[in-house]
């Protein structure tokens, strides 16, 4: 593919935009557009993806402006730039989105030196026959769809990660609660839904590894049939559970939001690991805007951040165990 410079790149993207991503429902408006995104960053995520929806964009374009903000912010040490790195130093990037309408997807694993990998996904999806793309080739189509690689390890990140190395005995692929997080939002009106999510996955991972955010069913899925649904917490386990595939299934068939999240709950409690102390979360929303938020105990609650009826609010959400 030949590079192109990237004013051609922004009117070929924003031509994509029309003609892929699903056009906004006649009696779209903000008033009716739902936006529920994980942790405190989600607050500022869903203004964002607010007020693109209300400038004429689609639910994607929202999705993908909200979730850049948290992914350009370097004090979030777990999204995009800022992001701490894997065990040998290199931040590691992740990310995926839904529409629920065409029901494509598009998704990047272990992407390097692109700030901003949900627009990558989003690219994926819009101008490829793909669905997920990694690594180098990653890197390669994001450089030839017009974005600069920049170093993406801030000095507080370069520090975090020296004093880990440096540490004898280090712990290694698991450190704590602290150290890993993703920035997932889902969103509907006019009966339609779209779900994205990005990461810099977990600290110090070998380098390589994927988890679910990345990964269609399981960091995020939407169907407008039901509803979307994204996850956070330890994808290396939830990728197991095909978390949000589950949970909009469950809406399929008729449960409330909130009660498809319990429904994956219960069934990650039948085998998943240190259920008391483990981070497993969820949030969903189904196409007439309910909504629903769980993690599994009381030890590392779910904060999320909800928009409705052009406000935002963050909030914690209820606990299975
Ligand atoms: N699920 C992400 C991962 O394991 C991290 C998180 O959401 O906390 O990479």
């Amino acid at each position: 593919m030949d590079p192109i410079d990237r004013k051609t790149f922004l009117a070929s993207a924003s031509a994509a935009t029309l003609s892929a991503a699903a056009p906004r429902a006649a009696n779209a408006d903000t008033r009716d557009a739902v936006f529920l995104s994980t942790w405190k960053w989600g607050v500022e995520a869903n203004a964002k993806a607010a007020a693109t929806f209300d400038g004429g964009g689609s639910l994607i374009d929202a999705i993908e402006k909200g979730i850049n903000v948290v992914e350009n912010d370097p004090n979030v040490t777990t999204v995009g730039y800022g992001g701490l790195p894997n065990a040998e130093g290199e931040v590691e990037l992740d990310a995926g989105i839904m529409d629920g309408t065409t029901h494509r997807a598009g998704s990047v694993c272990n992407l390097h030196k692109i700030k901003n990998p949900i627009s990558v996904a989003r690219l994926v999806m819009e101008r490829t026959r793909h669905t997920t793309m990694a690594g180098e080739g990653a890197l390669q189509f994001a450089i030839a769809m017009g974005f600069t690689p920049m170093q993406l390890l801030t000095s507080r990140a370069l520090e975090a990660w020296l004093k880990w190395k440096n540490t004898p005995d280090h712990e290694t692929f698991w450190i704590g609660p602290e150290h890993h997080d993703t920035i997932g939002m889902v969103a509907a009106t006019g009966g339609r839904v779209a779900a994205g999510c990005s990461t810099s996955g977990l600290a110090w991972k070998i380098p390589g590894r994927v988890a679910d955010s990345p990964l269609v069913g399981c960091g995020y899925f939407a169907d407008d049939a039901a509803g979307a649904a994204s996850a956070t917490g330890d994808g290396d386990v939830m990728t197991n559970y095909v978390t949000s595939k589950h949970i909009v299934q469950k809406m399929s068939e008729g449960m409330h939001p909130q009660e498809a999240c319990r429904d994956l709950m219960r069934y990650m409690a039948k085998s998943a690991r240190d259920l008391r102390t483990n981070m497993y979360c969820v949030i969903a929303i189904d196409t007439r805007g309910q909504v629903g938020a769980l993690s599994m105990n009381a030890a590392q609650p779910l904060h999320y951040a909800l928009w409705r009826n052009g406000q935002g609010a963050l909030h914690t959400a209820e606990h299975y165990l």
